[in-house]
């Protein structure tokens, strides 16, 4: 792996400077995970280091960046939706330029689409291309007439990207890119590439800046943060790490995604009941309580591991709550397989699920199985899913009324006056206080529930 520094472009800056009279603006929309938030802030950042602004409106905008998603079929159509509601504003404004990155812009036969039938999208480029950007731009500001790259993965990480940030207390740092896991159904592997690690000391300079700039939370970012640390000559694994950023001192909490359960060991338990900073919740995507479509999933690990290990964490971490993403409709699902994903929902009892009906994604191995399920009948599995977990979450949410407990006021609530804040385990409570609180810390009596909205009175004037 080469690790490169981002060189400010002071060429590019000047060509801007010179293109436009006024510095132009750049409207960027990023789908999809935290990770491309993540990219997106990066792509203003560097930006913005040659002389761009940024705006919120693309009817604004000098340069429009659309940073993809290809998670599920439903993304892509989502942006080519998008990108073709942009016809128009580009024949209003020719010298505006479009363009795609992310991972649906790693996908050959996207790009091939977008130079086929988006003739007016003047620039494609994949996950790995950010620190380009600068020169990307250069060539078409002095007339190229289109740069559409084929998809790259490149053994490439550059450290020390500007960062524009959405907020000024909470904060994505990624640790490590893409995954090398190749679930059957999951197109992340094609287009975010082998998994690389960010060395700790990099990691480490970068959180040390967020604490010392009054950050509040810091989640940590990977596809799968548990093989973190793979190839680097520290030879240091996630838990290592985790060990290192909370030496830092300071008044902040740290939250961590994505957890492979097959990778998650009892180290990184250990590690979270031992280190106070570390959020007693921990995301631990299963997919499904079914061992065979597990083995179909290409997951690595079964139901009684899964099991045992969140076993393990509710002895060593008191009060410890989950999440998880469970897929519906798997080809080949079965009645029984989906009762085992019920029941393996009702024995762990989530604080949060994230569901999904399954999505068939080109080139994965997935793709090439039958799926005879109707989707009438995966819809009803995705709505008996549905009513299961909310029973239990609005069950949980209630257990909590009358504790007290430390939240991150994150904004405003729904009502008139009212705050919202985030406990540890990602449940939100709202009560009433001046909005001078927003970006700290308060103590929240717990007063009642709207099913999973907890209502709660600041302890503090
Ligand atoms: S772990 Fe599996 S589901 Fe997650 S990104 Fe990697 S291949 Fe996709």
């Amino acid at each position: 792996m080469e690790f490169l520094d981002f060189q400010h472009d002071p060429a590019a800056e000047k060509l801007v400077a010179e293109v436009y009279a006024a510095p132009p603006m750049a409207y960027i929309h990023s789908f999809g995970c935290q990770q491309n938030v993540s990219d997106g802030e990066r792509i203003k950042g560097v930006l913005c280091d040659i002389g761009y602004g940024l705006c919120d409106r693309p009817e604004d905008a000098d340069l429009i960046l659309y940073n993809t998603c290809a998670v599920r079929e439903h993304a892509e159509q989502r942006v080519f939706g998008n990108v073709g509601a942009l016809k128009a504003l580009k024949e209003k404004k020719p010298g505006l330029i479009i363009g795609l990155c992310g991972c649906m812009a790693n996908q050959q036969h996207i790009v091939d689409k977008l130079r086929k039938s988006y003739p007016y999208v003047d620039l494609v480029f994949g996950v790995d291309g950010i620190d380009t950007l600068p020169q990307l731009l250069s060539q078409k500001l002095e007339g190229k007439k289109r740069i559409l790259l084929a998809p790259a993965q490149r053994p490439v990480i550059v450290e020390h990207i500007p960062v524009r940030r959405e907020s000024d207390f909470r904060a994505w740092l990624p640790i490590m890119y893409g995954c090398d896991n190749f679930c059957t159904y999951c197109i992340v592997p094609y287009v975010r590439g082998r998994e690389k690690s960010r060395r700790p000391a990099d990691i480490l300079a970068e959180f040390k800046g967020l604490v010392a700039a009054g950050y509040k939370e810091i989640t940590l970012l990977g596809q799968n943060v548990n093989s973190y640390g793979k190839g680097l000559e520290e030879g240091m694994d996630f838990s290592d790490l985790l060990h290192l950023l909370c030496t830092v001192p300071g008044d902040y909490r740290v939250r961590f995604m994505t957890s492979h359960p097959k990778d998650a060991s009892r180290k990184l338990i250990d590690t979270i009941a031992a280190e106070p900073h570390l959020c007693k919740h921990l995301h631990l995507p299963v997919q499904s309580g079914s061992d065979r479509l597990l083995a179909a999933m290409n997951r690595h690990y079964n139901v009684e591991q899964y099991l045992a290990l969140i076993d393990y964490a509710r002895q060593r971490v008191p009060g410890i709550t989950f999440s998880s993403d469970i897929i519906v409709g798997f080809p080949g699902e079965t009645e029984e397989d989906f009762a085992a994903t019920l029941a393996l929902v009702k024995t762990v009892g989530y604080m949060q699920l994230f569901t999904f009906i399954y999505s068939k994604r080109e080139g994965t191995k997935a793709a090439l199985l039958p799926d005879p399920t109707p989707r009438k009948e995966k819809t009803d599995r995705m709505q008996r899913l549905l009513d299961t977990q909310d029973a239990i979450a609005i069950e949980k949410t209630a257990e909590l009324v009358g504790k007290t407990v430390r939240v991150l006021v994150e904004g405003y609530g729904r009502e008139e006056g009212t705050l919202s804040g985030r406990l540890d385990n990602n449940l939100t409570v709202e009560f009433l206080a001046d909005e001078s609180k927003i970006g700290s810390y308060a103590e929240i009596e717990l007063t009642g529930a709207r099913a999973t909205v907890l209502l709660g009175q600041c302890k503090e004037a």
